[in-house]
C-alpha cells in the first residue's frame, strides 16, 4: 500500500475509534512503520491548521472524490513535510491546488502575526524543543557494507562528512547536508533531524538501517560473540534482530519470536532485505517457548524488548493520553513474566532487557522485582560508564541501568538493563520457577498473584 493511502486509513481508523495510533500503524501492513507513524503523528499535530487551510482553499469542495483524511495527509506533506514525493494521481491533484494552499497559509500567518510554521500550532501541540533536537541516526548494516563505503556514498551524494563527533553539542548543531560518525556507537552515522532517507538506495537495499541511537543500545550491549546462539524474545519489526545478526557476523544462530503475525511478516521482509541468515523467525508467544527444549540448550544470550507503553517515543500525538495506572500495571506484569521466562533458559549467560518507556514501573521496578524472584542467580552489570544518563536510584545498583532521553542523550526515551549469570556462589535454580511453569501451562492457573506464585514455587521445589 502507498504511504499516503496507508496514512489516510490510519487517520480514518483513529476517527472511528478502532484503536490507538501505534496499533493501527503496526497493523496497517505498511512496510515502513516508522515513516508511517511519523507522517500520521505529524498530520495529527497539524490537524487544526490543516482543517482551516482545507476550508480556506475549498479543496474538498473542488475535489469531491478526495477523502478528507487523504487530503490532510497530502496537504501536510506538501506544506509542512517533505513535499509530496509519491502518490500518483493524488500527488498531481494536490499539486494543482498548491498555489491556493500556499496563499491560504501565507494569509493565516499574516493574520496570526507569525513567520514560522511551528508558531501556527497551539502551545500544547508545538514540539518540545528537545524533540526537534533528535537527529536522524543511520546504522550501517555491516552484513552488507562498511562504514567507510557508506561515508563515501553519502559524500558522492553531496553530503559533507565532518568526522567523528566528540560531544553531543556537535550532534545538536548539525544542519543542512552534513553528517558525523557518532561518538558512542561505532557503526552509527548522524544526520540532521529533518533528513529523510527512506527513498535512499542504501536504505531500500538494506545497506543502512534507520534506527534511533537508543534502540541500537540493546544489541550493542548484549554483544554476543560470533557463533553464539541468541534469542530475540519480542523481535518485530526486527531492527534489533538484524543488529544482532550483524554483531554475530551471521555466524551462530538467532531464534526470533513475535506473537503478532502481521509484524512477523514485516520482520521477515526486513531481515531478508538486511541480508540476515541463520535466524529462525517464529510467530509464537515467547512465554510458550520451552526453555528445556534441546534446541535452545546452547542459547547463551537473550534480548528482551517487550511491548511497553512507548512513552519514550518523542513524537507527541494530540489526544494520545498517558497510560493509566492499570495499564502500566498490566504492562509491567507482562514484562516481568517475559523477563523471568527468559532467565530460565539453562545455558543463559547474559541478557538485555529494554523498553522505549520512561515509566519506572516498566523499567527499574520490573528489573528489581525479577532479580528478587531469582535470588542471587543473576546480577545487574554496569556497562557503558561514559553513557550520561543512568537508571533511577530506586534500589541499590539501579544506576547500572541506562536511560536515554531527547534532552540528555539526543535520542528517544529508552531504558536498558544488562543482566548476567552470577559465576560465584550462586547457580541458576535447577528446576524452573513456578512463574515460568505457569507460562508453559504446567499445572498452575494463569494470572496468579505474585504471592500465590511464590507458594507454588516452594511446592515445586519440595
Ligand atoms: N525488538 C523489536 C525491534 O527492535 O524491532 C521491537 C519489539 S516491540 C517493542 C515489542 C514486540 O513484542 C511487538 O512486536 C509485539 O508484537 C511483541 N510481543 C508482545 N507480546 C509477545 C509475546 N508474548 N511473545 C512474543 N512477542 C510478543
Amino acid at each position: 500500500m502507498a504511504l499516503y493511502s496507508a496514512a489516510a486509513s490510519v487517520l480514518a481508523g483513529l476517527e472511528r475509534g478502532e484503536g490507538g495510533l501505534k496499533s493501527l500503524v503496526y497493523n496497517s501492513g505498511f512496510a515502513h512503520v516508522r515513516q508511517l507513524y511519523a507522517l500520521v503523528s505529524e498530520t495529527l499535530r497539524y490537524a487544526p491548521v490543516l482543517e482551516k487551510l482545507l476550508d480556506g482553499a475549498s479543496l474538498l469542495q473542488a475535489e469531491k472524490k478526495l477523502p478528507p483524511q487523504l487530503a490532510k495527509v497530502l496537504v501536510y506533506d506538501l506544506l509542512f513535510g517533505k513535499g509530496v514525493k509519491c502518490g500518483g494521481r493524488w500527488k498531481a491533484l494536490v499539486r494543482r491546488h498548491r498555489a491556493r494552499l500556499e496563499a491560504e497559509l501565507a494569509r493565516m500567518k499574516v493574520r496570526l502575526k507569525v513567520s514560522r510554521n511551528e508558531d501556527l500550532l497551539a502551545p500544547e501541540q508545538a514540539v518540545s524543543p528537545t524533540a526537534t533536537q533528535v537527529p536522524r541516526y543511520v546504522r550501517v548494516n555491516t552484513l552488507k557494507t562498511c562504514v567507510d563505503d557508506v561515508i563515501d556514498f553519502f559524500k558522492r551524494q553531496g553530503y559533507s562528512y565532518l568526522g567523528k563527533a566528540v560531544s553531543l553539542e556537535e550532534l545538536k548543531a548539525l544542519s543542512g547536508k552534513k553528517f558525523l560518525l557518532d561518538l558512542h556507537l561505532p557503526e552509527l552515522l548522524v544526520f540532521p533531524s529533518q533528513t529523510d532517507l527512506h527513498d535512499n538506495l542504501l536504505y531500500t537495499s538494506g545497506h543502512i538501517i534507520l534506527q534511533d541511537k537508543a534502540s541500537c543500545l540493546p544489541a550493542f550491549l548484549l554483544d554476543p560473540a560470533a557463533g553464539s546462539h541468541v534469542i530475540d524474545a519480542c523481535a518485530a519489526p526486527g531492527n534489533k534482530t538484524s543488529h544482532l545478526a550483524a554483531i554475530l557476523k551471521n555466524k551462530g544462530q538467532i531464534f526470533a519470536f513475535d506473537v503478532d503475525p502481521k509484524r512477523v511478516a514485516t520482520t521477515n521482509t526486513l531481515l531478508t532485505r538486511a541480508g540476515v541468515t541463520g535466524c529462525q523467525l517464529a510467530q509464537q508467544d515467547f512465554l510458550t517457548v520451552d526453555p528445556r527444549d534441546p534446541k535452545y540448550s546452547r542459547v547463551t544470550h537473550i534480548l528482551v524488548d517487550p511491548s511497553c507503553s512507548g512513552s519514550g517515543m518523542v513524537t507527541r500525538v494530540p489526544g494520545e493520553e498517558a497510560p493509566s495506572a492499570e495499564r502500566l500495571q498490566a504492562l509491567a506484569g507482562f514484562q516481568r513474566r517475559v523477563l523471568s521466562h527468559a532467565l530460565s533458559f539453562p545455558a543463559l549467560q547474559r541478557l538485555v532487557y529494554s523498553t522505549c518507556s520512561l515509566h519506572q514501573e516498566e523499567n527499574e521496578d520490573v528489573v528489581q522485582s525479577v532479580l528478587q524472584d531469582w535470588g542471587s542467580a543473576f546480577r545487574l552489570v554496569t556497562t557503558f560508564p561514559s553513557w550520561p544518563c543512568r537508571g533511577l536510584a530506586v534500589f541499590p545498583g539501579a544506576e547500572s541501568c541506562l536511560r536515554a532521553s531527547p534532552a540528555e542523550t539526543l535520542t528517544h526515551g529508552f531504558f536498558v538493563a544488562v543482566l548476567e549469570l552470577c559465576r560465584e556462589g550462586a547457580a541458576a535454580p535447577s528446576s524452573l520457577p513456578a512463574a515460568v511453569k505457569e507460562n508453559l501451562g504446567e499445572g498452575t492457573e494463569p494470572g496468579l498473584a505474585p504471592r500465590k506464585r511464590k507458594k507454588k514455587k516452594q511446592r515445586v521445589k519440595e
